[in-house]
């Protein structure tokens, strides 16, 4: 990373959260269900359908995690009601899985029961590192019981290739991505070659064996080779789809929906936007550089 990039990373902590509030616009839906309502019926317009996520992670009591699962309850109750083409992401920190990965378990089967009444499908967000292992094991137990949820596994990580592996046996359906929290050598690719690489070889372990996959990325590089590969295997629409985040280069997914492919958007809410648009921040220098130059314009 840059120098100054490195810098502006390190001091977005200080930037005034008005100022971050203001550059997250992009990023996020709004706080309210109103407001990803709207942002979804906008993309529904275009032709692109969504999947729903009230941002929330790092809670520390019960209570939080239940009101979690109670707000995710409420977006699929929100879907269903006002006819949104959305499913809902989960991040299984928000619902315990630091506190304990069986009550955790037990909230997601809530969020499922839920989900299933409805026919919506419930994709699981994967963390950092240290929630791979959990985040598999319930997924599976659970997959499992309620076959309209999938997995999200990332590119970035040496583990993937086996995980996927034992997963295509059962049918899994995937999102994959390169990962975007920060890996130790000793477990990831840290090389962009290299995670490309891998995530290509991923994408095509997955589409030989008949998984459905959620290919999520902006890069410009992987979009080819993966509608080069959707090309070469004959594929129909109905395999696969590309997934991106709200915010993040329109004119990619324009051209994709022009090209007549299915695409996705990640369309995130809620109060807890902050650590949220922190790492879409750090992703992006361009953005940070402005935050940077509203740090010396505290009038923004
Ligand atoms: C739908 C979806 C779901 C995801 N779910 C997860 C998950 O569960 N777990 C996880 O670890 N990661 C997740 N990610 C994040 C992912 O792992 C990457 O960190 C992120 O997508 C950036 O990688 P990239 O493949 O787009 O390539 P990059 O090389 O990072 O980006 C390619 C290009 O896209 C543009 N771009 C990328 N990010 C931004 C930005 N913030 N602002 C403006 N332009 C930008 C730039 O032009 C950049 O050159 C998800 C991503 C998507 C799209």
């Amino acid at each position: 990373m840059h120098l100054l990039n490195k810098f502006v990373v390190a001091t977005l902590p200080a930037v005034p959260r008005p100022v971050v509030r203001f550059f997250a616009g992009r990023y996020i839906a709004g706080e309210t269900i109103a407001h990803a309502i709207r942002t979804v019926r906008q993309l529904n317009a275009e032709g692109v359908c969504a999947t729903l996520d009230v941002l929330g992670e790092d809670i520390t009591t019960r209570e939080e995690a239940i009101a979690a699962r109670n707000q995710s309850n409420e977006v699929l109750h929100t879907i269903a009601r006002e006819k949104l083409d959305s499913n809902l992401s989960i991040k299984l920190t928000s619902l315990g899985l630091k506190i304990d990965p069986a009550f955790c378990a037990d909230n997601v089967r809530e969020i499922l029961k839920v989900a299933s009444g409805y026919g919506t499908f419930v994709r699981f967000y994967m963390e950092d590192s240290t929630c791979t292992t959990d985040t598999i094991e319930i997924f599976r137990t659970l997959n499992a019981e309620y076959p309209k949820t999938g997995i999200v596994v990332q590119a970035y990580l040496f583990r993937t290739e086996h995980d996927v592996a034992a997963m295509v046996k059962t049918g899994t359906n995937f999102r994959l991505c390169k990962g975007i929290y920060k890996e130790p050598k000793e477990i990831a690719f840290q090389k962009r070659e290299e995670v490309q690489q891998n995530f290509v070889r991923l994408l095509r372990m997955m589409l030989s064996a008949g998984s459905y996959v959620g290919i999520a990325t902006h890069d410009s590089v992987l979009v080819d080779a993966a509608t080069a590969m959707i090309r070469e295997m004959g594929l129909r629409k109905d395999q696969y789809e590309f997934q991106m985040l709200l915010g993040v280069r329109p004119e990619l997914r324009k051209k994709l929906v022009r090209e007549g492919h299915k695409v996705r958007l990640y369309v995130p809410f809620g109060e807890h936007w902050y650590g949220y648009s922190l790492r879409r921040f750090k992703e992006n220098p361009e953005v940070a550089g402005y935050i940077f130059k509203a740090l010396f314009k505290r009038n923004v």
